[in-house]
């Protein structure tokens, strides 16, 4: 499949495009935010076309979009804390990015469209796990500007017939994560020495996923969703950010005493949690499970000093 990819210089992004570059033609769209980094791209640059560009620019579109069979788009502000300190952002790219490519999708007559969202759309759930058909009530900024790009990804699919599907994914953990999001923080922090700082009471629960079994989701979706359907792509492993932690400080030999307690972050999520049968039942299931997925992401970072050391330096 010719496939372009939106924000394939990202985490998840460029995963899909290092796991697909062999088997499809892959152009890469990406605006090179502090979080698109040409680096995660390097061991297939040569098996792809790259452009940097922005979603929220219609020209490019119209000039990028003809003669791709899919549309995958991976692009969006993605940190929620850099959503609480400022919006702006993330309502441009999150909303009228993905209003824009929805745009340029239907005047390109681009046959197919999978539009990649998240379990943070919803909220937060006590107990028990939301299905597809749950209502929206996204908390941060960040989940309000992906809630908002979903309707408008929706709206284009039954006004217009738009052949687009969404996907929803929970917490992704695996190589190439920007060194702010828990998982790469905080491993990259014990590499180094340092401590690492705990929300709240750490009571926080999130369902873990590997990127590689979020990437092959959206291909499937792409080859086998319905348009203007929504699939959900659950995580293998729940974990409180408590249990997390114990984790990670167990897989880098440290103890509680590099743990700083920190201030709860505003608004913040208590649980989510996705019902997956959707996706089963187009012959999904994750192949990666979590004991092993995160042993070799930690064993990944500690390879990889000279991928994260500079974006940690340039962030400091
Ligand atoms: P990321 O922040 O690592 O990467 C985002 C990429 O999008 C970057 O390369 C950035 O340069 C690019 N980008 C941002 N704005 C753009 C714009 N206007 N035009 C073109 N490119 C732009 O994010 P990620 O973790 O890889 O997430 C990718 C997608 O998956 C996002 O839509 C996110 O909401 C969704 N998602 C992420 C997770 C997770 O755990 N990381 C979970 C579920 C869903």
């Amino acid at each position: 499949m010719r496939i372009l990819v939106t924000g394939g210089a990202g985490f998840i992004g460029s995963h899909f495009v290092r796991s697909f570059a062999d088997e499809d033609e892959l152009t890469v769209l990406d605006k090179l935010t502090y979080a698109g980094n040409p680096a995660n791209l390097e061991p297939v640059e040569h098996r792809l076309t790259f452009v940097q560009g922005d979603i929220c620019d219609a020209g490019l579109l119209g000039k990028v979009l003809p003669d791709h069979d899919v549309v995958v788009n991976f692009a969006a502000e993605t940190h929620v804390d850099r959503s609480i300190a400022g919006a702006d952002a993330f309502v441009r790219s999150n909303v009228l990015g993905v209003q824009t490519l929805m745009r340029a999708c239907l005047e390109a007559g681009t046959p197919r469209v999978v539009h990649v969202s998240t379990d943070e759309v919803y909220g937060s759930i006590g107990t028990g796990s939301w299905d597809e058909s749950a209502p929206l009530a996204p908390n941060s900024p960040y989940a309000a500007a992906k809630a908002g790009g979903d309707l408008i990804a929706l709206a284009y699919a039954r006004t217009h017939g738009l052949p687009v599907s969404i996907t929803r994914c929970g917490n992704n953990y695996g190589p190439y994560q920007y060194p702010e999001k828990v998982v790469p923080l905080f491993v990259t922090n014990l590499l180094d020495g340092g401590e690492v700082p705990l929300y709240g009471d750490g009571g926080n629960v999130r369902d873990w996923i590997h990127v590689d079994d979020h990437c092959r989701a959206v291909r499937l979706v792409a080859e086998r969703g319905a348009p203007g359907e929504v699939y959900h792509v659950a995580g293998t492993t729940e974990l409180t950010n408590l249990e997390l932690t114990a984790r990670l400080l167990d897989a880098l030999g440290a103890d509680w005493g590099r743990v700083t307690r920190v201030p709860d972050r505003k608004g913040h999520d208590r649980r989510y949690s996705l019902a997956d049968g959707k996706l089963r039942a187009l012959g999904y299931a994750p192949r990666v499970p979590f004991e092993r997925g995160l042993a070799e992401t930690v064993a990944w970072y500690a390879a990889n000093r000279p991928w994260w050391e500079p974006l940690k330096e340039r962030a400091a």
